[in-house]
């Protein structure tokens, strides 16, 4: 039997401490097999990002438990995580910017770079990929004077040099015009389909989410059934 790609026990986070602490997330689960494209729905402030950034490993919960294929990162070095959140994850995250005054070419090959594949390697990778994305003629342009969608699509092919298991997308189209934004979403999709890599969306758009698979809603850092009936529910 294989284990889910991504898998969350009852995990809870809480930020802040003393009478500002505050309860971000209150004990959700989950699985992700591979090949899914999940979207996690919810208001602003609902905890998306930061269930978001635990099934990531870019943070870690207060209670409960993950697995990554079967594994636990809590017995696993930082080392270790690093390494899994370099080869098997890719993010596309409106906070982890580009570096505007390096290349387009540049913010492509730096995953490869921390992965510590030789320059020559690097730069066929990051073409192909580049070349994938119709980005090839931007590949010398500073990435400060690329257009929002050409960012973002080059937020996707530095997600994708390291050919992941999985993409993480947040808010993945939130500040595009819905054109370019629905070129972005068919980027996601298309590799979901022909690549069977896995997608996490976090997203509070409806029609983004109803082209996942399955959609989780999450309301004041717990899972609910459906965020039209929570009130009705209550
Ligand atoms: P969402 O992505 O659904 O908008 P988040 O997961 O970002 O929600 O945030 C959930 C709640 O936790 C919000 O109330 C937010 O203000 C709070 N929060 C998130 N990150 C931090 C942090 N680093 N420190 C303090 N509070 C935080
Ligand atoms: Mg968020």
């Amino acid at each position: 039997m294989t284990s889910p790609l991504l898998e969350a026990r009852t995990i809870t986070k809480s930020y802040g401490r003393g009478s500002s602490r505050f309860t971000a997330l209150a004990g959700v689960s989950l699985a992700v097999p591979a090949g899914e494209a999940l979207a996690i729905v919810g208001k602003s402030g609902s905890g998306k990002s930061t269930l978001m950034h635990l099934l990531a490993l870019l943070d870690t919960p207060d209670t409960g438990d993950l697995r990554v294929s079967g594994s636990d990162p809590a017995t696993m070095t930082t080392a270790q995580m690093g390494r899994i959140r370099n080869r098997d994850f890719g993010f596309v995250f409106q906070q982890f910017f580009l570096t505007p005054h390096a290349t387009v070419l540049e913010n492509v090959m730096l995953p490869l770079k921390i992965a510590g594949i030789g320059v020559r390697e690097r730069k066929l990778r990051a073409l192909a990929v580049l070349e994938q994305l119709e980005l090839v003629d931007k590949a010398t342009n500073k990435a400060i004077n690329l257009s929002g969608g050409q960012k973002q699509r080059v937020v996707i092919a530095r997600a994708l040099v390291n050919r992941p298991k999985v993409i993480f997308a947040d808010e993945p189209t939130g500040n595009l015009d819905t054109n370019t934004g629905r070129l972005v979403e068919n980027l996601l999709f298309s590799l979901n389909r022909e690549h069977g890599i896995t997608l996490v969306i976090v997203t509070h758009d409806p029609d983004l989410a109803a082209r996942c698979d399955r959609q989780i809603f999450i309301r004041d850092g717990r899972e609910v059934r459906s965020l039209d009936y929570v009130g009705a529910a209550a």
